[in-house]
């Protein structure tokens, strides 16, 4: 199949480029790197272009003859959304209205969208189910919400067959193609601690342990960035126009910021000092994925799904990309 891939060049989109590429697709990333990477995107197979770019997008739709779209390219900070929301519902909801519009023009009718779990701010069940309310608590999460309201309202009107594929925390690396996590700056969780045991950072902070957990500290359900490109390839091969997907993509299983920590300490050997300092602003105690929804339409099951075993994965990466991709 034909697929171009907004944000292409990020961490989520170029798992999922890779996977397609070595499944034999013809697989095309548009990217505006501004965030992305050049070195993650498989040789020759970069558009670089903004989503604000219309006529850019409509243009590499039609000369690679695209059959379907996976929507990566977003802001995805979730504290910068909260100081700089303009440049979220700009990117985020005006970006994807402009790649709507491209695709009805160029008759590309489906589209595979990275939303999250942040579209359901603080749930009242955990394991959180697709039935759970979406009620986001930061503008980031209200950026995805607006989108996925948008592919309905698209799909009903316009035939347009979509995929909202809510992700919850997407860590690891390719065991099998040479991308990785690469954020500036970081902020993420598994690769701040894995900068420790590399001798970058002296500890890590650990944002609250007065949380209504088991150890005080958050949970999350930590999902292979491998296993949510093998969802998004699913997802795709299940989708006819006027279609709609919408599902939860987790493990099934929550690990708190301590075992996180702990599992670091088990794969690197690095002893990982930490300070304890206070909560950060619109952390859940608790969010992990009921996935049954997924797991059944998509005939979908993550590999990965031990913590040890997804931090090996980024260990791995980190370990030969030390301070990530090389800068251009
Ligand atoms: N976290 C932390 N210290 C850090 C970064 C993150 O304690 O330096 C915690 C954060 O509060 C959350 C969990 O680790 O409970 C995962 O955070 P991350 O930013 O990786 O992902 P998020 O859950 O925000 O998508």
């Amino acid at each position: 199949m034909n697929v171009l891939l907004t944000g292409g060049a990020g961490y989520v989109g170029s798992h999922a480029a890779w996977t397609m590429h070595r499944a034999g697709h013809d697989v095309w990333a548009y990217d505006n790197l501004c965030e992305g990477h050049r070195q993650a995107v498989p040789e020759g197979r970069l558009v670089v272009g903004d989503l604000m770019d219309r006529a850019k997008l409509e243009a590499a739709l039609r000369e690679h003859q695209i059959e379907a779209v996976m929507h990566f390219a977003a802001f995805a900070n979730v504290g910068i959304s909260v100081t700089n929301p303009a440049e979220y519902y700009q990117n985020n909801i005006v970006g994807t209205l402009s790649l709507l519009d491209a695709m009805r023009t160029a008759n590309v009718n489906r589209i595979v969208f990275s939303s999250t779990c942040a579209t359901y701010g603080t749930p009242e069940q955990v394991p959180i189910t697709e039935s759970e309310k979406q009620a986001p608590i930061n503008p980031y999460g209200f950026t995805k919400l607006a989108i996925e309201h948008a592919l309905a309202d698209y799909a009903h009107a316009y035939d347009l067959g979509y995929a909202a594929l809510r992700y919850f925390n997407a860590s690891g690396a390719s065991t099998e193609s040479p991308i990785g996590e690469d954020h500036d700056p970081e902020t993420h969780l598994i690769p701040l601690v894995l900068q420790v045991a590399l001798g970058q950072r002296d500890h890590i902070k650990i944002f609250g342990n007065d949380y209504p957990t088991p150890d005080g500290t958050c949970i999350r359900d930590y999902i292979h960035v491998d296993d949510l490109a093998t969802a998004h390839v699913a997802a795709l091969e299940k989708l006819a126009p006027g279609s709609q997907l919408k599902l939860n993509l987790g493990t099934g299983h929550g690990a708190s910021v301590m075992q996180v920590v702990e599992a670091c300490r088990q794969v690197t050997g690095h002893p990982i000092p930490i300070e304890i300092v206070g909560r950060r602003e619109g952390d859940p105690a608790e969010l992990v994925a009921d996935a049954t929804q997924a797991n059944q339409t998509l005939n979908w099951q993550p590999k990965c799904t031990d913590i040890e075993a997804v931090v090996a994965t980024a260990w791995q990466w980190h370990q030969k990309n030390p301070t990530g991709y090389e800068k251009e």
